[in-house]
């Protein structure tokens, strides 16, 4: 069985082990315990396949985790505390003390935090790379390079990566490639075909779906799967059965979800496109965009998630735009059924390629409201800019 649309239903339960219920049963337990000395021997050899403790596992956690890695046609899964949690454990668990890596430039804003802040301790030097770089990147490898991490596209500005050529170069040399596939999911790309050697995913988003649950997966094949899972393990990461439920109901309608924040979503971004006040719509999906032709060779689908870049505005101006909107709530994250605004400042951050556009740049996510209601929120936004008298406000 291969349709997407059927796999989300049937992945992941089995009535008869349930006593029929549709869905796995959330069992809380640290505790589980065992009726004989021989059973907790049992328990603890390596062969053993059963359910020993609740960080390890429990029913709820093998349904989502095992679900996901069929949904990515993968061998392994492990869930994690947060999407943030899936991005430092995986690469904590590939380098070691001396090893360089290579991140992209337009990498999610915490990634990067944890690369600068906590990596160093270990001895390991990051340089960041242009994100359009592609098999140039050899020119940044060094003899201790071990890992290079990807995100494509970029979640601020949705630079699409040449992930394919990237992982030739990686593969050639013998470094790891991790790719955060959070915007794809699953459903419109599979970093695996693309050779990439371990997918992490905030569950956060799409997948949950509802802005109620944190969540990371990390997933991967082989040796190297088995023992980024261990390593999870060993550092102690874990999920609440409850929360694991929540994802696996989430999982259950992400295709539809999915497919209505993206329809909105083009819709909404086709009509901002053509705005006066709009300088440019950064949306792979969209024909003008810089990325276009690689999202249409290597992604099957888009999202509800892109950036908007106005032109410079005043602070009275800004307050008149966001304080009034009325769908679109002012907030980080993404990938729930209610629309979202983010105003973005990159500026200072960026190293590789420093960003240099002007102007007011925010990203805005499409949810499931009616894209016309989304659409005449933020006219009323734009006419609210107009009506404030401020001469350092320009007219369009
Ligand atoms: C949100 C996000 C994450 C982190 O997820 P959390 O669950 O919030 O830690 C990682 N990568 C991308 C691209 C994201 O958008």
């Amino acid at each position: 069985m291969k349709n997407i649309d059927t796999l989300l239903v049937k992945l992941g339960r089995d009535s008869l082990e349930e006593f029929g219920a549709v869905n796995p049963p959330i069992v809380r337990a640290s505790t589980i315990l065992q009726p004989t000395l021989e059973a907790w021997e049992d328990a603890n050899k390596p062969e053993f396949t059963g359910i020993k403790y609740g960080r390890k596992e429990t029913q709820v956690t093998n349904a989502f985790q095992d679900a996901m890695s069929k949904l990515y046609g993968c061998d392994s899964c492990v869930a994690v505390c947060s999407g943030v949690a899936s991005i430092s454990i995986s690469i904590l668990s590939i380098v070691s003390s001396g090893d360089h890596i290579l991140v992209t430039d337009s990498v999610f804003g915490p990634t990067r935090k944890f690369c600068d802040q906590v990596l160093p301790q270990f001895g390991i030097s990051v340089d960041y790379y242009d994100p359009l770089i592609g098999q140039d990147i050899i020119s940044l490898m060094n003899p201790d390079t071990a890992l290079i991490f990807v995100e494509s596209p970029s979640s601020l500005t949705f630079e699409m990566q040449d992930i394919p050529a990237i992982v030739t170069v990686a593969k050639e040399n013998d470094v790891k490639v991790i790719m955060d596939n959070t915007w794809g999911t699953a459903l419109h790309f599979n970093p695996f075909d693309s050779g990439v050697d371990i997918v992490v995913e905030a569950a956060t988003k799409y997948v949950s779906g509802h802005s109620d649950v944190l969540m990371g997966l990390i997933l991967g094949n082989g040796e190297l799967g088995r023992n980024v899972y261990h390593k999870a393990k060993v550092m102690g990461m874990c999920c609440s059965p409850d929360d694991l439920y929540i994802a696996l109901r989430g999982l259950r309608t992400l295709s539809l979800r999915l497919k209505q924040s993206n329809e909105n979503g083009l819709a909404v971004s086709k009509w901002l496109q053509v705005r006066p006040e709009v300088k440019k719509v950064f949306h792979p999906a969209l024909s003008s965009d810089e990325g276009h032709e690689i999202w249409l060779r290597d992604f099957s689908g888009s999202c509800g998630l892109f950036s908007v870049l106005l032109e410079p505005l005043s602070r009275a101006a800004l307050n008149a735009f966001y304080n009034d909107l009325k769908l679109f709530g002012i907030g980080a994250s993404w990938g729930g059924f209610e629309s979202l605004i983010m105003p973005i400042d990159i500026s200072g951050i960026r190293t590789a390629v420093p960003w240099v556009e002007s102007g007011h740049l925010f990203r805005l996510y499409t949810g499931l409201e009616d894209p016309l209601d989304m659409i005449r929120d933020l006219e009323r936004g734009f006419e609210r800019i107009e009506k404030i008298d401020d001469s350092h406000n320009p007219r369009f």
